[in-house]
């Protein structure tokens, strides 16, 4: 166990690991943030920040010599740097559960030899698009095999798609071509597990995705009680078959035949879980904490239904800083800003959560809130 007082190393230092820092400050940890960029979110309110590129061994290490227990907020950190930091100290997750997750042939074909169900796919070396769309079929999207998060590095393929275009695109790089999955809703389910193997499932989250950025989260999901214990089930199988420590989130697709597909493995806090910040018994990230650290884990009930939206540099019109006058108003929403330096389209800036008796009243409000921030109302 890695009792209060001690150090708790984060690989990155954005949102996540800013989120994670205060959480583990709160029980009474001393957070050093490992980031290659300087003036980030997580470095703003960190004990300690190490300024230095992932592949630097020498900085790594003298990290580790200040690090109880080393986590991540960022899951794609070259290997070779994880398995020297997993020598010098405590790393959890471990390098091969990582190294699995950074990767998502790696990810499809590890669910695959453990039978886990996930989209019909096909891997593309090179460009080569065609022959692996010839064997999913049509609608499907080709996708980065190393991750580039909120939907970066993907290309949806139709009919009308011109496929050598698609391959001059996608030239040099390693892809997977998923069939497109005609989905009812988007779920995600987080789960923590400590060393000793005990297992904790946050209740499930539905997601939805504005040009392939999260949106919304809605808490509880709006699925059916058997669906919703299916879900945490295969989380939690997930989790346990891959042995990590931490926390994973399991992004899902329930398809319009009722079926459960695994989309992405995430080893680390996900923005699906925020609205367990101000809604849950307990939060990720003090969950993170509790995991890494082999605390006993907290419970991980819904206080009252949440919905989180997402606030994007987009809202900042000109670098001008919205009007947050409507949600503080609100007595059952929060605002939560993470300090970045630069609002830019498209980077999570901040995010705000809206508590109700029920969640369509929760969305509805959530919804007037957004809009009332965009100007649009
Ligand atoms: P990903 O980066 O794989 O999580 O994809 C980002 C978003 O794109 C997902 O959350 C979905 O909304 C959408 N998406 C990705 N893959 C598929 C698919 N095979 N079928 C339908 N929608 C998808």
């Amino acid at each position: 166990m890695t009792p209060p007082g001690q150090t708790i190393g984060v690989l990155g230092g954005g949102p996540l690991g800013r989120l994670f820092a205060q959480a583990a400050q709160n029980l009474g940890y001393r957070v050093h943030v490992f980031e290659p960029q300087a003036g980030g979110p997580a470095g703003a309110v960190a004990n300690e920040e190490t300024h230095a590129s992932y592949d630097n061994l020498a900085a790594l290490r003298a990290f580790a010599r200040d690090c109880a227990v080393v986590t991540c907020e960022f899951e794609n950190i070259p290997v070779d740097s994880l398995r020297a930091l997993a020598a010098a100290t405590r790393l959890h997750p471990s390098p091969d559960v990582l190294h699995i997750c950074q990767n998502r042939q790696r990810e499809k074909h590890w669910l695959g030899q453990n039978k886990f169900s996930h989209a019909v796919c096909a891997e593309a070396l090179d460009g080569d698009v065609a022959a692996a769309v010839a064997r999913v079929g049509r609608p499907c999207v080709v996708k980065t095999a190393d991750f580039d998060h909120d939907g970066r590095g993907q290309m949806k393929i139709t009919d009308d798609t011109d496929l050598e275009q698609a391959g001059a695109i996608f030239r040099g790089r390693r892809c997977v071509v998923e069939r497109w999955v005609d989905f009812a809703c988007e779920l995600s389910v987080i789960v923590a597990r400590t060393e000793r193997g005990e297992i904790r499932v946050f209740p499930l989250s539905e997601n939805i995705h504005t040009r392939n950025i999260l949106d919304f989260s809605i808490v509880p999901a709006r699925v059916s009680a058997a669906v919703a214990a299916e879900a945490q089930q295969l989380a939690s199988d997930i989790a346990q078959k891959l042995g990590v420590v931490g926390l994973l989130a399991v992004e899902l697709f329930f398809t319009d035949r009722g079926v459960l597909l695994v989309n992405e493995l995430v080893p680390r806090p996900h923005n699906s879980g925020h609205w367990s910040i101000d809604g849950g018994e307990t939060s990720q990230f003090e969950q993170q904490v509790r995991a890494v650290c082999g605390l006993p884990l907290g419970p991980v009930g819904v206080r009252e239904p949440t919905v989180m939206v997402n606030l994007l540099g987009d809202l900042w019109r000109g670098g001008r800083e919205p009007d947050w006058t409507a949600i503080l108003a609100e007595p059952k929403s929060k605002l939560h800003l993470y300090g970045q330096r630069e609002p830019r389209p498209g980077r999570k800036m901040g995010h705000f959560t809206v508590r109700a008796p029920d969640v369509e009243t929760a969305l509805a409000k959530a919804r007037e809130l957004k809009a009332k921030l965009a100007g649009e109302v």
